[in-house]
């Protein structure tokens, strides 16, 4: 986070029911920071996650403050690493965090139907499918299944565009590729889909990328891809 930025999360304490500001993305950036910051201290709130929410979400339905493409990678869990209970985060998880036509098809409903303004594509340090897909274009040989090679397909144009564009003539760190795939998937969602396309043109709907540290647990926001 840059030292200008302020964040009072004051604000963002004591987040039972549903977020009031989900309308607003920028609130909804500052609750997922607020949350996150709360877990990398060990000081969870750990709302929303009783008989009262239960019940409330059961008879009035779900309204989600923030759609998360992330990893399948079990040391990533989004409801933990912001803070957020039932109901709170609507949540797509195939590893490499990929734009695959079922992910896609999942955050068109959160969006279309459920109304959400605000996607996160999270990425993670030492994401097993982006190191595979590094190893495909590397090698040359493929996955060990078709079905991974189709999996890797998603990731393969990330790297190749990292690798064209390296101007040192070294490869890329293993993190600038994650945050290249990151980046990657957070275009293709506008690009292979009218409904997130104009939500985002017309709906002020935000997509955010982030990257999830294994150890601190500190998700950074936006992160530039080097290549
Ligand atoms: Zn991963």
């Amino acid at each position: 986070m840059s030292k200008k930025e302020k964040l009072d999360c004051k604000e963002y304490e004591n987040c039972e029911g549903n977020f009031k500001y989900r309308d607003n993305p920028k609130k909804v950036h500052d609750r997922l920071k607020c949350g996150n910051k709360r877990f990398q201290a060990d000081k969870l709130e750990h709302p929303n996650e009783g008989k009262k929410r239960r019940k409330d979400t059961a008879k009035n339905g779900q309204k989600p403050f923030a759609i998360v493409l992330s990893c399948a990678d079990s040391r990533v869990v989004p409801e933990l690493v912001f803070d957020t209970g039932l109901g709170d985060l609507f949540v797509i998880r195939v590893a490499g965090n990929i734009a695959n036509v079922s992910s896609i098809a999942s955050i068109e409903y959160a969006v279309a139907v459920l109304g959400c303004k605000y996607i996160l594509v999270l990425g993670h340090e030492a994401c097993g499918a982006v190191k595979e897909a590094n190893d495909v274009v590397k090698t040359g040989k493929p996955a060990p299944s078709d079905n991974l090679n189709q999996l890797v397909g998603h990731i393969i144009p990330a790297i190749n565009n990292c690798n064209c564009k390296s101007s040192t003539g070294k490869a890329p760190s293993t993190q600038d590729l994650i945050n290249a795939n990151a980046i990657h998937s957070a275009k293709e969602l506008i690009r292979c889909s009218t409904i997130i396309n104009e939500a985002v043109t017309n709906s002020g709907v935000k997509i955010h990328t982030g990257y999830y540290h294994l150890k601190s647990g500190e998700v950074e926001f936006d992160k530039k891809s080097k290549c």
